[in-house]
């Protein structure tokens, strides 16, 4: 399972594919991408390969976008198909995310959410993930990040995440526990792996978050490295990448 992410002035969608090619060695049965190009979310995924992905993108949506994130899919809670594919969207329609990892506790979270009225289209325990992260955005009213790591201090589990807002594109929230995470940072544009693979071409340099880390990317502004648990905010180690 794999998840890469792209957030600058290229189009995102041929190094978010070609990203979970490089990705595929470490097993999946689906794949999929969300893709904002300024005005719509647009999202695609396929129980199948990569290239199952590619061939559904050209029939469902436009390729267009500076801002994408792309998913292969090893099932942990509901079976492979396309529906449990990620990405995941919330209620609203707003917040997409992609995750590679297991939200142990997502049975007492789901009941909660439906009590609060929430309704669910797949069987993932990531689907219950962005709507609390919704929840929690909306009840504490805070912002993308803040909500993220709420949300992240009431689940038990392990992830790898990355998360966006369509409303506000400019930025793209990724969280690390148990499940590996590098951020490449380039000349005003950021990609987000699960190794460095999909971007070495792009930049040398890369974080690697730790674990309980989270980070917030904006593009135009730089990136903030936290620790989810208290907040405190982290001098993140650049690291220079090796061919
Ligand atoms: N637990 C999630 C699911 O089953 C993510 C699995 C993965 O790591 O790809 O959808």
């Amino acid at each position: 399972c794999g998840i890469v992410g792209y957030i600058g002035h290229r189009e995102a969608y041929p190094i978010v594919i070609e990203g979970l090619k490089r990705l595929e060695y470490r097993g999946y049965d689906s794949a999929g991408i969300a893709l904002f190009d300024g005005t719509d979310l647009k999202v695609s995924k396929t129980k199948g390969k990569v290239s199952d992905l590619e061939e559904r993108v050209e029939t469902q949506i436009s390729k267009s976008g500076n801002l994408g994130i792309g998913h292969t899919r090893w099932a942990t809670h509901g079976v492979p198909n396309d529906v449990n594919s990620h990405p995941h969207v919330s209620n609203s329609g707003d917040l997409v995310i992609i995750h590679n990892g297991i939200i142990e506790n997502y049975e007492s979270l789901k009941k909660e959410l439906i009590k609060r009225g929430y309704t669910f289209k797949s069987d993932t325990d990531t689907e219950v993930l962005i709507n609390l992260i919704e929840e929690v955005k909306t009840i504490e009213g805070v912002k993308l990040g803040k909500a993220v790591q709420i949300a992240l201090n009431q689940v038990v589990g392990a992830y790898a995440i990355a998360v966006f807002d369509k409303n506000k594109p400019e930025e793209v929230v990724v969280a690390r526990l148990g499940s590996p995470l590098a951020v490449g940072i380039g000349e005003d544009e950021f990609f987000i792996a699960s190794d460095a693979s999909p971007f070495i071409e792009y930049t040398k340099n890369a974080i690697y978050l730790e674990d309980e880390e989270m980070a917030i990317i904006r593009f135009h502004k730089g990136i903030k490295v936290r620790k989810i648990k208290d907040d405190s905010l982290v001098d993140p180690y650049i690291q220079e990448l090796q061919l």
